[in-house]
């Protein structure tokens, strides 16, 4: 949990439509299927004012660590989303919440940025993966003849047991 994302609002719950800026970076540790991300997710944005509640905008980054579901070719990348969350006093089925006239606006962030990765990454759209026979990367050479094609049932086979 980082400070600076833990928001007090007791004063925006009683006066709609005012505003507080947030900024700050909290370390995450996200896997889902290829993607990963190990370290600092910056978010920023703003906390307006309701009545009796207040909704957080988001703006989330990090830099994700992908593995080519096809190919096993690895790159970082920048993730970026935008969101928003409303917290009350009673919590939502996510289990936000105002507490103690705060919020924590680091869960729902990394909430999203976990939506927001890629089950399946791809080094390109048309990568053509490994030779399922004999694991050459199909995207430097051919291999010596073993259904050497992106169209090949043994691509598409390799892909379904990816999935
Ligand atoms: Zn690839
Ligand atoms: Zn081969």
């Amino acid at each position: 949990m980082s400070p600076d994302l833990v928001v007090p609002v007791g004063d925006l719950i009683v006066s709609p439509g005012k505003e507080r800026p947030f900024a700050g970076t909290v370390a995450v540790s996200l896997d889902f299927g290829d993607s990963r991300v190990d370290g600092p997710m910056k978010v920023s944005g703003r906390v307006v004012g309701l009545i009796d509640a207040v909704e957080a905008e988001l703006a989330v980054s990090a830099t994700a660590h992908f593995t080519c579901t096809r190919c096993l070719t690895e790159w970082d990348g920048v993730v970026e989303v935008e969101s928003k969350q409303y917290f009350r006093k009673l919590p939502d089925e996510d289990g936000y919440a105002i507490a103690d006239d705060e919020i924590d606006v680091s869960g729902p962030a990394r909430d999203e940025l976990a939506l927001a990765l890629p089950a399946t990454p791809l080094c390109r759209e048309d990568c053509r993966g490994l030779c399922p026979t004999c694991g050459t990367d199909l995207n430097s050479e051919p291999c010596g003849g073993h259904g050497d094609d992106s169209d090949s049932p043994f691509a598409t086979l390799k892909d379904l047991f990816d999935s």
